[in-house]
């Protein structure tokens, strides 16, 4: 392995990719080359296996041993499956580049955009360049509502800028990539960290590409799980739900007593309504189980916060070779 400081790393986290990882590596080979025919850059790639129980693993120390002079190939293999922000946060740590590109091993973030990308931050004034997909076609109708939802309301409530449509396929330069090391939480999502961040950011919109082999990790069962994590990690809004709630019922309360009173005093007491008062007390009790269960979430994730966890662990690698 050459010892300077590669100008390009791309970090690609892999779980159970054997069917897309070769042909990956070979269109990433192809781009990687034809950018070193018009200028002498260095490029390492860091590999992530995120405990696949397929044979990534092997594909990727295999790809090691053929290693082409256009790039060389440093992996990593998790113990387990830690998940894709975990993996993306191993592959920055390990990535050594004055740029650092992220991007998925199954062909949807196009190799053949980097060197757009490339000529963009070297162009233009701006600390990395994002890509976003221009469409959402090809996914569920009601997926795509619940996408859209969630960009709504997660941009409301919260201050980092969360772009919908974003992908994590990112060229960016060594601050910002220190600036996002430095955020060490456990509970990652990573379009909020990006936001977070700051920095300037260009965008490259382009069009959906479908999966080249393999199926995708996430149900939506999964993706539903996701969004609650990145509303938890990125606003606080929901917590004052459980107050702004209370004193809207205290105020309607407090008129509907004097209105009781009122009407007791004027025309008598019959005793009438319990279905009415059971719905009542049935809404606001449940209401106050779901001002718990927010709760709830925040405390369950800063209790994983405090326990301090590593982000992952590595059972392999040949970062020491
Ligand atoms: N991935 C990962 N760990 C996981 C799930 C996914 O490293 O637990 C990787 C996966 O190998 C791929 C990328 O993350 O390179 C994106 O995954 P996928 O294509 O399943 O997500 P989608 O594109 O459907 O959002
Ligand atoms: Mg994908």
């Amino acid at each position: 392995m050459p010892n300077q400081t590669p100008d390009i790393s791309i970090v690609v986290p892999c779980y159970n990719e054997e069917a897309s990882l070769p042909l990956f590596l070979n269109e990433l080979a192809q781009v990687v080359r034809s950018m070193r025919a018009a200028k002498p850059l260095e490029f390492e790639v860091v590999l992530v296996d995120d405990g696949s129980s397929d044979s990534t693993l092997a594909i990727m120390k295999e790809q090691t041993n053929v290693c082409c002079n256009d790039y060389c190939i440093k992996w990593v293999s998790f113990s387990r499956n830690f998940g894709k922000e975990a993996a993306l946060y191993a592959g920055l740590e390990h990535a050594t580049g004055n740029l650092v590109a992220t991007m998925d091993a199954d062909m949807q973030d196009p190799p053949s955009l980097l060197p757009e990308m490339y000529r963009i931050l070297q162009d233009e004034n701006c600390d990395n360049v994002a890509t976003r997909r221009t469409t959402r076609e090809g996914e569920p109708p009601i997926r795509s509502w619940f996408a859209r939802m969630f960009y709504r309301i997660i941009n409301k409530i919260s201050k980092a800028d969360i772009v919908d449509g974003a992908r994590d396929f990112r060229l960016m330069k060594r601050p910002m990539v220190d600036a996002i090391l430095s955020m060490r939480e456990y509970n990652r999502f990573s379009k909020g960290i990006y936001g977070w961040v700051g920095f300037k950011t260009r965008w490259l919109p382009y069009v959906n590409v479908n999966r080249v082999a393999g199926e995708t990790k996430w149900s939506f069962f999964s993706l539903l799980l996701y969004s609650i994590d990145g509303i938890v990690a990125f606003s606080t809004v929901p917590l004052s739900i459980a107050s702004v709630m209370g004193t809207l019922f205290c105020i309607v309360a407090f008129f509907a007593l004097i209105f009781i009173v009122v009407r007791a005093l004027l025309f008598g007491d019959p005793v009438d309504g319990w279905p009415s008062l059971a719905s009542i007390i049935i809404f606001i009790g449940g209401v106050q189980l779901l001002c718990l269960g927010i709760m709830g979430q925040y405390l369950a994730k800063t209790y994983l916060e405090t326990k301090n966890r590593p982000l992952y662990i590595v059972r392999e690698s040949n970062l020491d070779e």
